[in-house]
């Protein structure tokens, strides 16, 4: 129809007629395309806020494992308890500390020193969207540098707890006559609750177990610090996706 209003228009030498007439075409296309944008555009934000929706549960998850399981913050807390308890251990045997005494939370602590987990698994709908190549989905950038950190610190994390697996030196396997467990240690998670006796004069004295207890505790250290900077990592994931999502806690930061 157009097309011969235009060739009518060009028989007739009318230019202006043939302007107006390309140009109700080009503006045609231009809204047509426009509206396509709008629509896709809608699609993607729905499928966008479904996605942050679903990472935000999954982030909770994350953190309240922890919680429900082992107390507030269990895993760094825990570690970093531990590692307290063996540098109290060390420096009484270095004789640095003449006022404490050694009691079974100690020898718990000397127990776990080379225990290293994480307990967490990767965000599936995280890797989903990196499988689907749908990450560019996510318009806000500090969500997707919050979710490249996690990516990174968790990887490292995984790294870390794999490498430092592989070298686990179990102190109870290699001393095992100077611990004597408490029976109860398999139903209670608060350590407290139940006690390990260790032989703290006969590890004081033996210069092996000295220095296997000065490796675990480096090693914990390294491991402390990973695990410090993807728990940071995953609050970090929480709070962005609480800004985007107006969500909030009630004043708690999980
Ligand atoms: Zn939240």
């Amino acid at each position: 129809m157009i097309i011969r209003r235009i060739a009518s228009a060009l028989k007739r030498q009318d230019l202006s007629q043939v302007i107006i007439e390309i140009m109700i075409v080009v503006v045609g296309i231009f809204i047509g395309l426009q509206v396509d944008d709008w629509n896709n555009d809608r699609e993607e934000r729905v499928t966008e806020r479904a996605y942050l929706s679903r990472l935000h549960s999954e982030v909770m998850q994350n953190l309240s494992f922890n919680a429900d399981n082992f107390e507030e913050f269990l895993l760094l807390e825990n570690f970093k308890a531990t590692a307290k308890y063996i540098d109290e251990v060390l420096d009484v045997f270095e004789g640095i500390d003449t006022e404490t005494v050694l009691n079974d939370r100690h020898c718990m602590a000397i127990f776990a020193s080379d225990i290293y987990n994480h307990q967490q698994s990767y965000l599936p709908t995280l890797t989903e969207l990196i499988a689907s190549g749908q990450l560019s989905i996510i318009e806000n950038e500090d969500i997707k540098i919050a979710l490249s950190e996690y990516t990174l610190s968790f990887n490292g994390l995984e790294l870390q707890v794999t490498s430092l697996g592989n070298v686990r030196l179990e102190l109870h396997a290699k001393y095992p006559l100077m611990f004597k467990f408490d029976r109860r240690m398999r139903n209670l998670v608060d350590t407290d609750q139940y006690s390990n006796h260790c032989d703290f004069d006969a590890m004081k004295e033996n210069q092996s177990f000295n220095n296997d207890l000065i490796v675990n505790r480096a090693k914990q250290f390294y491991f402390i610090l990973v695990l410090s900077k993807q728990q940071q990592a995953l609050q970090n994931v929480h709070a962005v996706l609480d800004e985007e999502l107006g969500i909030s806690h009630g004043g708690a930061s999980q």
